[in-house]
């Protein structure tokens, strides 16, 4: 997918000279000529990154920024404001605005692509994270810190390898106000404590007195436990070199000295939210591989899937008064069944007994396997007469007819149900799945294939 960079300028022939340096490097360049041009464009299509001239008649770009920033359907969209040089307090207003990077006219060549892929890969980082947290909300699981904390980009963990006394302390200083920064002046040590984990970023002096800066990015780059750890380089103005081969060898951003702290905080606030992003993108997948929503043997539902559905089902059920029951069946003796038909045949007669579930449920229930042989149905709109009968009616379509195991194999199977509503104020999942369960162990005590409610 190629990026979608929005350029705007009042002045036609800066439009065009970013369009041609950046369509040359692939990326799709929409133009505007004005902030409210931007505004609408923002508001009707994709857009992956902005490059906002600052001084336009009419609304300026602090104010496009601030707008763009302010509704909730844009504010993710990546800001770039271009300055010119004679404009340092544009910096500050630009990061009062929300903007998310600078870059200086005249524009050069380098820093224009550094910034916008940058961008262009948070933002994509961003939408997959956005929807991937809207589902999460679908099956109830709790995101709100963790995203708080990737969007942010706040309290991060940096290493800066420098071993100038003075500008080490300026950048930590600039640093430590919003972040856990240290210093490291020995490559060495630097490399080891960076691969025992848990740095957010690492910022590389290009200027060492016995070392070669890119060597450690390199190196950085190379180890399994750092490969993914964002780099800033340091350079020496006119170190174009150097600063290609840092950009051929993965490094993610420079500064060129003299550091401007408001650039310096700006990028370093990107390279924070990329890597969080990332990580929360990573153990969320982990997470939801490990809590995927069905069971694999019946092709219910499991339990993780009825926790969550229960979770927002119940106190929204409890506000708006209405009925909700819930019903748990448990195969009888199985473990008789396991013993004498081998437990090849136990699963076929699960899969069965799910099958017969499934087939004698409306579509708003919700049948889950809770585990081993005991399942539950979630029944909405359902109050506790209503759900007896579905209880009967499950009952019996086990009862009524023996399991095919296989050709010459029939088994007798029957169930035990345990019945329970939502009446009581303060009822949460626990409980009313505590009464279900206490009325299934007496429909077992009373002799099994019964259905037995929690008033009973
Ligand atoms: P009760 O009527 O009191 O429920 O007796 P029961 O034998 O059905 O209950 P118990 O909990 O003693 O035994 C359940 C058995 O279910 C034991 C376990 O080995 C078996 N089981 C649990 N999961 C599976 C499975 O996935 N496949 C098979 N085949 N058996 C399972
Ligand atoms: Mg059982
Ligand atoms: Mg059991």
């Amino acid at each position: 997918m190629t990026a979608r960079v929005l350029v705007v300028d009042d002045i036609l022939a800066n439009v065009k000279l970013l369009e041609a340096r950046l369509t040359a490097e692939y990326f799709e360049v929409i133009p505007a000529f004005s902030g409210q041009e931007a505004l609408d464009i923002c508001a009707r299509e994709r857009v992956d990154v902005v490059l906002l001239d600052v001084m336009m008649p009419g609304m300026d770009g602090f104010e496009t920024c601030r707008r763009i920033k302010s509704d909730p359907k844009t504010q993710h969209v990546p800001v770039v404001m271009v300055t010119a040089l004679d404009q340092p307090s544009a910096r500050v207003q630009g990061l009062e605005a929300g903007a998310d990077d600078f870059l200086t006219k005249p524009v050069d060549d380098i820093a224009l692509i550094t910034r916008v892929k940058n961008l262009a890969r948070l933002k994509v980082l961003n939408d997959e994270m956005l929807m991937r947290v809207a589902t999460g909300q679908k099956l109830g699981l709790p995101v709100e810190a963790e995203l708080q904390k990737a969007l942010a980009g706040r309290g991060g963990r940096i290493m800066i390898v420098d071993d100038h006394p003075r500008s080490a302390a300026r950048i930590l200083e600039a640093l430590t106000k919003t972040h856990d920064a240290f210093v490291e002046r020995e490559m060495h040590t630097a490399l080891i404590r960076l691969a025992e984990g848990n740095f957010d970023l690492v910022i590389v002096s290009l200027s060492l007195t016995n070392a070669d800066g890119l060597r450690l990015c390199s190196q950085v780059r190379s180890l399994d436990r750092t490969r993914h750890l964002p780099i800033i380089i340091l350079v020496e103005p006119g170190d174009e070199a150097r600063l290609l081969r840092g950009l051929d060898m993965g490094i993610n951003d420079y500064l060129i000295r003299p550091i401007d702290r408001h650039e310096m905080l700006a990028r370093v606030r990107t390279q924070i939210r990329r890597k969080r992003h990332s990580d929360f993108l990573r153990t969320r997948i982990e997470k939801s591989v490990e809590l995927s929503v069905t069971d694999a043997l019946t092709g219910l539902h499991n339990l993780r899937y009825m926790e969550g559905h229960l979770k927002t089902l119940v106190p929204d059920c409890l506000a708006k008064g209405r009925p909700l029951s819930l019903l748990i069946a448990d195969i009888d003796h199985f473990k008789n069944i396991n013993d004498t038909h081998g437990h090849d045949i136990g699963d076929v007669v699960l899969k069965e007994f799910a099958a017969r579930f499934r087939r004698n449920t409306r579509g708003i229930d919700l049948a889950c396997r809770l585990g081993g042989e005991e399942f539950l149905v979630i029944m909405p709109d359902t109050d506790i007469h209503r759900a007896y009968q579905v209880g009967e009616r499950l009952r019996s379509c086990i009862a009524a007819e023996p399991f095919s195991a296989n050709t010459d194999t029939k088994i007798k199977v029957t169930a035990s149900v345990g019945l329970a509503t939502l009446d009581q104020p303060d009822d949460t999942p626990e409980t009313i799945f505590k009464r279900a369960d206490n009325a299934l162990y007496a429909a077992k005590r009373r002799g099994r294939n019964r259905v037995v409610t929690d008033a009973a």
